[in-house]
């Protein structure tokens, strides 16, 4: 697939233009640095004016694949809403975004407007992910980081945000060039969720997603156990069938927080399938119970500001 292609005059124009209707001239973005070229100032104040109306922006990252990150990513966004927040949910795992298949919204298309590209919404959540941008679900990305880091500036600049209270950033695995670029694009930034499972292979691979913030000078908000014991579809009982604790035990050997532990419930996998949120389908079971004292730290952060 080719680079996406950048959106049409009237939006790209409208953006750079934002600045016009601020007074604050104490904002670096309101004048151009000495020897700053006036495309790189018009982009730089393009994207800090999308950035300003938007309150808190986490990134969730993990060490590796499969520890249910997007899971993470996608519930904690949907319970910021629920708590009663606008929300923004940018998928930048370009490779492999899940995030549409997981809130139902597959086949869902960006759409274009004099104030940038249009997120699609779900109640008071926009969402903005690679997914929405192919032209089939089979359609593999073969980018380098350069354009990654583009298409990432491209979600932050050009699309219509508006208002924010939280936008949760979904990242790929690892320690690449998107949680690279996202932290260099996004500045400020809150922090970061690193998600792990217990094992030790997991919890190994976590520990670089925390030095690399070290690094790069992001809080680290916390750590989540992701797949910590298994809840019996029948009496609800969390069975430890495999180790569990490890990621808290890195936590606390790493000086970080740690957020809690997620347990294995059939019903997430479920709700991922069926493209519903789980917090919001199965508001009452014991597991989004959990999920939402994990995220009261985080919803707690909008409250204090
Ligand atoms: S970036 Fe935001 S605060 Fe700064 S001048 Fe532009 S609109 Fe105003």
């Amino acid at each position: 697939m080719e680079p996406m292609e950048p959106n049409n005059k009237d939006a790209s124009n409208a953006s750079k233009n934002q600045c016009n209707s601020c007074a604050d001239s104490s904002c670096s973005a309101a004048k151009r640095h000495d020897g700053e070229a006036e495309q790189d100032f018009l982009e730089r104040r393009a994207l800090q004016s999308r950035l300003c109306r938007i309150k808190h922006k986490i990134m969730v990252m993990s060490g590796k694949g499969g520890v249910g990150k997007s899971t993470v990513a996608v519930n904690l966004a949907i319970s910021l809403m629920l708590a009663g927040k606008k929300v923004g949910l940018m998928d930048v795992d370009i490779h492999g975004p899940s995030v549409p298949t997981m809130l139902g919204l597959e086949g869902a298309t960006i759409t274009n407007s004099p104030d940038g590209l249009l997120p699609v919404e779900l109640g008071h959540l926009k969402v903005m992910s690679m997914g929405f941008l192919l032209p089939n679900p089979d359609e593999a990305v073969i980018w380098r980081g350069p354009v990654k880091g583009g298409v990432i500036k491209q979600f932050l600049a050009d699309v219509a945000w508006g208002d924010l209270d939280f936008l949760i950033v979904d990242a790929p695995p690892g320690t690449g060039d998107e949680p690279l670029s996202v932290c260099q694009l996004i500045e400020p930034i809150d922090g970061a969720v690193v998600v792990t499972t217990p094992q030790k292979i997991a919890a190994v691979d976590v520990r670089k997603s925390i030095t690399f913030c070290r690094h790069v000078g992001m809080t680290i908000l916390g750590v989540i156990e992701n797949m910590s014991g298994f809840v019996c579809p029948h009496c609800n009982e969390v069975t430890p069938i495999l180790r569990t604790g490890g990621g808290q035990a890195m936590a606390e050997d790493m000086g970080v927080p740690f957020l809690g532990s997620i347990p294995i419930d059939p019903l997430v996998a479920e709700a991922a399938d069926a493209g519903q949120a789980f917090v919001m389908h199965y508001a009452t079971s014991p597991t989004a119970e959990i999920m939402r004292k994990i995220v009261a730290p985080i919803l707690a952060m909008d409250d204090k500001a």
